[in-house]
């Protein structure tokens, strides 16, 4: 239940790219190597990447840029999740992660959905003892982080 961190991110990031050719995805992993493997079964870590993704794109206005980086830190593989949307409100951001919530069913809005992607997200990332975090503001963009723990190398000695 491991996959190649590095691989499966460029694999979705080129999918999006396809689906949504108005938009630029700015992928920098730079500093990940190829070889790091995280603790989580591939189609989970791209379910997770898949639900990010598409809101950052769902909740974009004029400013269709997408920024995903990547890089690995002392124990985990920190992924960002950047978009420059119409972001959400102090008060609604502690709520984004609960099932069915969506920040404002009350306006008319042509976005659809049913608030489940990010609790499932949550779910799927907390099984494998990561972590998923949000900052956002409003009219500025919303950035979500993720952190995965890695493989680390078996030494023979
Ligand atoms: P779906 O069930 O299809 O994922 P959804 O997008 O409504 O529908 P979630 O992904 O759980 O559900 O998101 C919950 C709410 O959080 C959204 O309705 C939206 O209001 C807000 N939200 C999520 N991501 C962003 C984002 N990148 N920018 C602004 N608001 C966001």
């Amino acid at each position: 239940e491991t996959c190649l961190a590095k691989e499966t991110i460029q694999t979705t990031v080129s999918n999006f790219q396809m689906l949504y050719p108005d938009f630029v995805f700015n992928l920098d992993d730079d500093d990940l190597d190829h070889s790091v493997q995280i603790k989580m079964y591939r189609n989970h870590f791209e379910q997770i990447l898949i639900i990010l993704m598409d809101n950052a794109v769902k909740y974009s206005r004029d400013r269709k840029e997408v920024i995903i980086s990547a890089s690995k830190s002392y124990q985990s593989v920190d992924v960002m999740i950047q978009d420059f949307g119409e972001g959400i409100s102090e008060e609604e951001i502690e709520k984004v992660f609960n099932r069915f919530y969506r920040v404002d069913k009350a306006r008319a809005r042509h976005t659809g959905g049913n608030g489940l992607g990010l609790s499932i997200a949550q779910q799927l990332i907390e099984n494998y003892h990561g972590t998923i975090n949000v900052k956002s503001h409003v009219d500025l963009g919303t950035a979500f982080y993720l952190s995965i723990p890695y493989v680390t190398e078996k030494t023979t000695n």
